[in-house]
């Protein structure tokens, strides 16, 4: 963890970047940095130990994991650090200002100190210090990009409709969103090119970048509804045996052997009678901390900044589109990486029964 130096951070040095709905991002004026803050709605303090560990996990699970499925160019999982706390409050003081309406009911937590410094990925890492031709950055939040093949979905609709046009409905229904999108993360996945321009319009010709994405969500293998009944088995073993949990790592730490754990679902038999007894629930929670990490790659965003590049200029050709009228250079990163908590999988359970009933009842009927 890196303190930042008292008298170098000042407050209008930095300006509101952008929003989700567990942080916010604020990006320095000149350097190629961004700081993300999480975010806690009003009433719920946590203490300083524990904000410091939860980004901890964030970093940690980037290194150890994301980057192991995305690779080493396109995942940024940068560090923690330590912020004066005078600077982070008038940051907060700044920016409040410029959030948007419908993410204030969630305060920027500026207690603790402690934020995420990364790189800004809006822009081209290669020209960091000066900047002076336009760059246009494109992010995409694709969303889950297959149709559940697993034996457990019990809703027919599940095997037809994906789940991003479903939920579309739904958002329209409660007031989320005016209108229902055209985009389906299907088309993007498709590989056909007709129907990935369609869901792109025509801003992204990069298509390879984004099948591997499709790979990392895959790891959901048994959908939800095969899910949910194996998270009750763990959490009942765990209600039993309330030690496990940390030798389990679902709270972290998300280091190289959470990884190996991962990729391994035929846990080595290593003979023990504790082996013997835990074996069977161990295999189901093998799939919940996949089926964990297939949510992170379903939410996460993918960024690409573009930017026209003279005709010399670059060296490296991997990093250069070539298009007709101009050469552009690119970078294309992955972010928001952050694990799923645990705790969400009863929400995605009944959340995701809540989309398909209220698809099968309104809209389908209607058809
Ligand atoms: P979600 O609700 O999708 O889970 P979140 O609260 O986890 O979002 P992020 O997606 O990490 O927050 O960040 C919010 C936004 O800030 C992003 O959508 C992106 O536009 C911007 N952002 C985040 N990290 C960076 C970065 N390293 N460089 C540039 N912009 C960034
Ligand atoms: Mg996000
Ligand atoms: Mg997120």
């Amino acid at each position: 963890r890196r303190g930042m130096e008292e008298e170098k951070m000042d407050e209008n040095e930095w300006g509101y970047h952008g929003e989700g709905n567990k942080s916010l991002v604020v990006a320095h004026a000149q350097r190629c940095v961004v700081l993300r803050f999480l975010k806690f709605p009003p009433n719920r303090k946590k203490t300083s130990e524990e904000i410091l560990q939860h980004l901890q996990d964030i970093v940690d699970f980037g290194k150890n994991v994301m980057k192991e499925f995305f690779g080493e160019n396109c995942v940024h999982c940068g560090e923690v650090v330590q912020l004066p706390l005078e600077f982070v409050k008038q940051l907060c003081l700044k920016i409040q200002s410029e959030r948007p309406e419908s993410r204030c009911d969630k305060d920027l937590d500026t207690l603790s100190g402690y934020a995420m410094c990364l790189p800004n990925l809006t822009r081209l890492q290669t020209y960091c210090i000066a900047e002076h031709r336009p760059i246009l950055c494109v992010e995409i939040k694709p969303k889950c990009g297959f149709i559940p093949f697993s034996s457990s979905v019990t809703h027919e609709m599940k095997h037809k409709v994906c789940r991003y046009c479903m939920h579309q409905h739904l958002k329209v229904a409660t007031g989320k969103w005016k209108q229902i999108s055209e985009y389906c993360p299907l088309d993007l996945f498709s590989g056909n090119k007709q129907r990935m321009h369609f869901a792109l319009k025509s801003l992204l010709q990069e298509s390879q970048n984004n099948l591997k994405i499709f790979k990392v969500q895959m790891l959901d293998l048994l959908d939800i509804e095969g899910l949910y009944p194996l998270y009750n088995r763990v959490e009942q073993y765990l209600e039993e045996f309330p030690e496990e949990r940390k030798m389990l790592q679902i709270d972290g730490p998300y280091d190289e052997a959470f990884y190996q754990k991962l990729l391994d679902l035929s846990t080595e038999d290593d003979g023990s009678v504790a082996f013997a007894l835990t074996k069977n629930v161990l295999a189901q929670y093998d799939y919940v901390q996949q089926y964990r990490v297939a949510m992170t790659a379903k939410d996460c965003s993918i960024m690409i900044a573009l930017s026209p590049c003279l005709q010399d200029a670059s060296s490296d050709r991997r990093l250069v589109v070539p298009s007709s009228r101009s050469r552009l250079a690119f970078s294309v990163s992955v972010l928001d990486l952050d694990l799923k908590p645990y705790e969400s999988i009863p929400h995605q359970y009944k959340l995701d029964a809540k989309i398909v009933n209220y698809y099968a009842k309104t809209v389908h009927a209607k058809d």
